[in-house]
């Protein structure tokens, strides 16, 4: 089968022959339906040696929907059958420690002896006609979703809806929660802010086309990146500033117009990866606001975004692409030319 392989550090992934997996105990083999193409592979591959705990080489792809191909011996379970859509839950932990049992596998207190992050990250992942998931616990039902343009469900979705739901308490009717970095990622945090709470939603970009996708997301008002942003957040919100701010990208730039754009006791949220520093001390944040760098989500969160999407109250933005064009589509998405989420499909 065709799969797309990290094969070295600081180098594209090669799309390569591979031999179909076979499931061994307790495992599933998924045929995959489509496998989203996450800002995060692009770090992965940018990255040196040594960054990430995982040895080479392996398949990418840590956003993967698909179909029950077959259950490895024991791994039959009750609401599981070949042929099922499900969506594959990313990190893998141990499945039992305190942090797992209550399906936080996101935080697995036994990651560093793992070594792998999960499918696409460490382990073999979705970019491929198959994958092995190492346990019916990791799938989740997708009922009469298409499964390609589900994919991003698993993590554009899942990450957003983890940190979103944190300051749920807080985005009461009147306030305001900002979004920086409409892509992926944050054109499903517009849409997940939307269906769960009454704040009037700030999406910050600077690219217009993907504000446009952001209003059609939903967005209440679109701002332009930069110098002004913090500025215009804070007339749109009378001066106060944002409840929530949910930076998708992580950069200086977007960290200091997040401490600017905060109102106090605010949430300063940030998923994006690309190594800014936001200083804390006296006088660079609002009072009493709480900076949080969550990752991921959890199994239960999973279902719950599945469930959302299943009212049709949350949608991925998807553009499909054959897998043997990853390394094209991961050019457009470096050059900023992917609207919502890119899904290679086999
Ligand atoms: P993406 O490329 O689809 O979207 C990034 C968006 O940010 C684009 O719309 C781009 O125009 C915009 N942008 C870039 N620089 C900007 C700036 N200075 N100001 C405003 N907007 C800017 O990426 P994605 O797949 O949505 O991922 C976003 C980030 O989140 C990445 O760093 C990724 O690694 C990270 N991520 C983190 C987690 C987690 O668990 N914490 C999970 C998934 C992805
Ligand atoms: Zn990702
Ligand atoms: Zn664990």
């Amino acid at each position: 089968m065709t799969a797309v392989r990290m094969t070295a550090w600081q180098k594209s992934p090669e799309v390569a022959r591979v031999p179909v997996p076979e499931p061994g105990p307790g495992e599933v083999l998924i045929k995959v339906a489509g496998a989203g193409v996450c800002h995060s592979d692009l770090h992965v591959m940018e990255w040196p040696a040594g960054t990430l705990p995982y040895g080479l080489p392996f398949t990418l792809g840590h956003e993967t929907a698909g179909w029950i191909h077959t259950l490895g011996p024991g791994a039959r379970t009750a609401g599981l059958d070949e042929g099922d859509a499900v969506l594959v839950y990313g990190p893998w932990g141990c499945g039992v420690c305190p942090s797992c049992a209550r399906g936080a596998e996101n935080y697995c207190r036994r990651a560093a002896e793992i070594g792998a992050a999960g499918g696409g990250l460490g382990a073999d992942g979705g970019m491929a006609e198959y994958m092995i998931v190492p346990s019916p616990r990791l799938l989740t039902p997708l009922g009469d979703l298409d499964p390609r343009r589900a994919a991003p469900l698993t993590d554009a979705a899942l990450t957003p809806y983890h940190a979103v739901k944190r300051s749920l308490h807080r985005l009461v009717p009147g306030s305001t929660a900002v979004v920086i970095g409409v892509g992926g990622l944050g054109h499903m945090a517009v849409q997940l802010l939307k269906a769960l709470c009454a704040a009037e939603v700030v999406a910050v970009d600077l690219s217009a086309e993907k504000l446009d996708l952001a209003a059609g997301a939903g967005a209440d008002h679109c701002v332009p990146a930069g110098e002004g942003a913090a500025e215009q957040i804070r007339e749109l919100t009378g001066g106060l500033g944002a409840t929530l701010v949910l930076d998708c990208v992580g950069a200086d730039p977007t960290l200091a117009t997040a401490a600017a754009a905060a109102a106090p006791e605010s949430d300063i949220t940030v998923v994006g990866l690309a190594g800014g520093t936001l200083p804390v001390r006296y006088g660079t944040l609002p009072w009493e606001a709480s900076v949080s760098i969550p990752y991921w989500g959890t199994r239960p969160e999973l279902a719950e975004v599945v469930a959302l999407a299943r009212t049709g109250r949350i949608r991925p933005h998807v553009e499909v692409f054959p897998l043997q064009e990853a390394n094209e589509v991961y050019q457009r998405l470096r050059d900023g030319l992917i609207a919502g989420r890119a899904v290679l499909v086999p």
